[in-house]
């Protein structure tokens, strides 16, 4: 794939990038490991106040960041410019509580002193997607400065604008240069940067694929990896749950950035006591959405990021409608020009079909009908994804067995699942392990030492 910007509304080529030689490569790799010999003993009050200034330059930049995630992908300026706000609000997050995070903790056995430490492990290679630019490498890389690390960024080659001012923000800040690196670089050259002896461990974020072959890499070198992978979350909405709220958050889970989120709700899962008085409030609220330029603030879906999610997109679609699904609304591509898909809804889904094991990345909500609570869970834990969960009722039981019961990194009631700096973030079955944020996050990528004195 050509590392290049290409606007996706109109299929512009914006920018080409020259991957870096193996010289380079080897350039950067050096630059990190020597750097991290003096950065793993910076003051966490040098690197806190790195970040507080890289959140300042953050704000003060917000726009002009924001235009760039928008024209290499495509979400609206608008919420490029809340993504943007999000990174700023985690950089000051982890400058306030890391220290506290990895702070030595005592512990009492019978030695006569015993402390556990975490020390920084070194570079740490962080393969990125496209989805939420800025997000994701922050997500990666503010924990791991903070903790000592240093990190080498491959962001997803459609994005490097994005990937080259991410840099600049961090360097402006103070960090120096060789604490962050940005790799612009394809796919086929991870593999030898994990069987590089100087990167100590890796990250992924993006599809299951890409993840297998990073674990596959990671495991044949031994190195320690986290992976934030798909996922096809459930929507659960009982009798008892206040209708409206679930119904307008539903839409927003859905095609929020353009519908291309991993813990956006893809499968909703409708009780038959409220299911069609649901369904006609969903459809109305798609069908009053505006689909068109991201730049515009009047528009709630842009276009999906490049024309090879499309085509899966629309192919899923047609496969779905073979299969016997009913299209409420939408189910076609909307313009000859540019990546838009037309909001679709799918229900009526017979068993097998796409939506109950595939991830749909794009602006397609999949409607499933059920008679019971139980029937809900099943149907929520029968793929093999486990990222986020929703479920909309007031009864307290209900409540109770969909948080011991569903198969997720994190169970959301009556309310839309979402990252947040201060809980931890991940997924379990083929959507991947590890975590990031809070402060099982920053504790990913360090060693994690035992100190005994007898
Ligand atoms: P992708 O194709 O897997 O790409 C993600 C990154 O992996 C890119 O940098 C890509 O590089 C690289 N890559 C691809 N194949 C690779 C391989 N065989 N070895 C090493 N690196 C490889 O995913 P995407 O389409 O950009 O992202 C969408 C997926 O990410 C969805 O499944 C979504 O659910 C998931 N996602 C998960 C989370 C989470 O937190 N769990 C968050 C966001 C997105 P190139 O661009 O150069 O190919």
């Amino acid at each position: 794939m050509a590392i290049a910007s290409i606007n996706p509304v109109t299929g512009e080529l914006l920018k080409t990038f020259t991957p870096l030689s193996d010289a380079e490569i080897e350039q950067k790799i050096a630059l990190a490991d020597h750097t991290f010999a003096t950065y793993k003993h910076s003051k966490f009050a040098d690197r806190s106040r790195w970040m507080h200034q890289a959140a300042d330059i953050l704000e003060a930049k917000k726009t002009e960041l924001a235009i760039i995630i928008t024209l290499e992908m495509g979400k609206t300026l608008k919420s490029a410019i809340a993504e943007i706000e999000k990174c700023a609000h985690l950089c000051r997050f982890y400058a306030e509580h890391a220290p506290q995070f990895l702070a030595d903790t005592p512990a009492t056995t019978d030695a006569s002193c015993t402390i556990i430490r975490y020390q920084p492990l070194g570079a740490i290679l962080a393969v990125m997607p496209w989805n939420f630019p800025f997000w994701q490498v922050f997500r990666f890389a503010v924990p791991a400065l903070m903790a000592g690390n240093v990190g080498l960024l491959k962001h997803a080659s459609n994005v490097p604008q994005c990937a080259l001012a991410i840099a600049e923000v961090f360097h402006a800040a103070g960090i120096p240069e060789g604490a962050f690196q940005t790799l612009l670089i394809g796919a086929d050259r991870v593999a030898n940067l994990v069987a590089d002896a100087r990167i100590k461990a890796a990250t992924l974020t993006g599809s299951e694929p890409a993840g297998q072959s990073l674990a596959a890499m990671a495991g044949h070198h031994l190195k320690k990896v986290v992976l934030e992978l798909g996922g096809s979350d459930p929507f659960i909405v009982l009798h008892s749950a206040d209708l409206d709220l679930a119904v307008s958050t539903a839409v927003t889970a859905r095609i929020m950035n353009n519908g291309q989120t991993c813990i956006a709700a893809k499968r909703f899962i409708l009780e038959d006591a409220i299911a069609d008085l649901f369904i006609a409030k969903f459809v109305e609220k798609f069908k009053a959405l505006k689909v068109g330029d991201p730049m515009q603030p009047e528009t709630d879906v842009g276009p999906l990021a490049t024309p090879q999610i499309l085509h899966k997109l629309d192919a899923q679609v047609k496969a779905s409608v073979d299969a016997g699904a009913k299209i409420l609304i939408g189910g076609y591509r909307l313009k000859d020009k540019g990546n838009f898909y037309a909001p679709t809804i799918l229900s009526d889904i017979p068993l097998g079909a796409p939506p109950y094991q595939e991830e749909f990345f794009g602006p397609v909500a999949s409607i499933f009908r059920v008679k019971n609570i139980q029937e809900a869970i099943a149907l929520a834990n029968s793929t093999n994804f486990g990222l986020g969960a929703s479920i909309w009722t007031q009864d307290l039981e209900e409540i109770e067995l969909a948080i011991e019961q569903i198969e997720s990194g994190a169970v959301f009631v009556n309310g839309m699942v979402k990252s947040d700096p201060r809980v931890p973030f991940g997924g379990i079955k083929r959507s991947g392990f590890g975590r990031e944020l809070g402060c099982e996050g920053i504790r990913e990528f360090v060693n994690i030492k035992t100190i005994w004195i007898a």
